[in-house]
């Protein structure tokens, strides 16, 4: 059995941000979350260890993660958060992860893990790039080896037994220090070093936030791409006695479209076209038309909806195409105005929303008049929050 230690009370200082960077958002789910998903599937219990009156947003991200888990208080330093949060520990191994590393993969979780089965105690650590130097004030000290100089990650996995007797022995000996491996090479025992990952970076400034973000909002999965793409069509039929409404506008014409809602069908095309957009179905699934709630519904109001869909799911629209097919009326008087409307309703600018209007010729049962097609296609992109 594996427990999870992941300090979460720091206070943020090096981010100029009210609130603390573990509960900011990137790609519409906070950076705790997001660093507790990759352990997921590898730990038993996680412990998260909170700073008083942030307990209840610490629940709030680790349930969006993780099922078994504990909200602890943190102490005055990490190495006191983690303690508190190793008393409440039962799993065999203890892995210790920072709660500001969304970008850890399951892969290096899986390889720092099975080498501290192997050894009793393992870390990630890169070998140092840069030439680092001491230096006191303005003046250089010395210049340390670079070939001996590695640079620690997290997660950290040592036998649980082990990180308590290190931690014991610390408690008594007063000594402090930024990582837990420290703790342990202090009682002596060989702490074993896995390679780290680049990405594997820990948010401690703005820079780092937006770089972390960049990362997900441009490299989030294999194969996965920061824009992706919809397509929406539709059909409603012209009948007497009803209003003519496309795209949210009002159009003078002696007879409207019939349906549950206001039967905007070219409303109902872009909609259609994020949902797909965003991997969220269609609009049959969030507004059946067997459910009293969407009778006589706006769809400007329902597209508004999916707009905020789409942003819970960190997503923006992009751009819009669309195109109605109608033999009468005349539209492209009225493009503009719909341009504005759904301007205003996705937030994009109006030179990203497209609308055109065609015939059929008189072919079909557009020709005939007899409805109104509208087909759209979106695309909608990973939105940059700004802390
Ligand atoms: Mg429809």
């Amino acid at each position: 059995m594996i427990s999870a230690i992941i300090p979460a009370a720091g206070s943020s200082l090096r981010m100029n941000s009210k609130i603390n960077k573990q509960f900011m958002s990137i790609a519409g789910q906070p950076v705790l979350t997001r660093s507790l998903l990759p352990l997921k599937d590898f730990v038993d219990e996680v412990i998260v260890v909170a700073r008083r009156g942030e307990e209840d947003l610490c629940r709030e991200c680790v349930s969006g993660a993780v099922k078994n888990f504990q909200i602890v208080l943190g102490g005055r330093s990490r190495q006191e958060s983690v303690y508190n949060g190793l008393k409440h520990c039962t799993g065999e191994y203890v892995m210790v992860h920072d709660g500001n590393r969304p970008l850890v993969s399951a892969d290096l979780v899986r390889r720092v893990l099975s080498a501290a089965r192997k050894y009793g105690a393992a870390i990630p650590a890169l070998p140092v790039v840069d030439t680092i130097k001491k230096v006191c004030g303005d003046r250089v000290q010395s210049t340390l080896p670079r070939h001996l100089l590695y640079a620690v990650q997290t997660p950290q996995v040592f036998k649980r037994s082990l990180l308590w007797q290190a931690y014991t022995y610390a408690r008594e000996n007063n000594i402090e220090a930024t990582d837990d491996s420290a703790l342990v090479e202090a009682v002596g025992h060989p702490v074993y070093v896995v390679q780290g990952e680049m990405s594997n970076v820990k948010i401690t400034t703005p820079d780092d936030f937006r770089w972390v973000q960049d990362m997900f909002r441009y490299c989030r999965r294999k194969g996965s791409s920061a824009i992706r793409t919809g397509i929406g069509y539709d059909v409603h039929q012209l009948v007497p006695g009803r209003k003519l409404i496309l795209g949210g506008v009002e159009i003078p014409f002696a007879k409207g479209l019939h349906g549950h809602s206001d039967a905007d069908v070219l409303i109902h095309a872009i909609m259609d076209a994020l949902l797909g957009a965003a991997g969220l179905g269609d609009i049959g699934r969030h507004f059946p038309d067997t459910d009293p709630a969407w009778a006589g519904a706006r769809s400007t109001e329902l597209l508004a909806r999916v707009v905020d869909m789409l942003a819970a799911k960190g997503l923006h629209p992009a751009n819009i195409d669309a195109i109605i097919i109608a033999q009468t009326p005349k539209l492209s008087p009225y493009v503009a105005e719909m341009v504005s409307v759904l301007s205003g309703i996705t937030k994009l600018d109006a030179d990203c929303i497209n609308i055109k209007a065609t015939t059929t010729e008189g072919l079909g049962f557009l020709g005939r008049g007899e409805g109104i097609a509208a087909q759209s296609v979106c695309t909608v992109e990973y939105s940059r929050e700004e802390e």
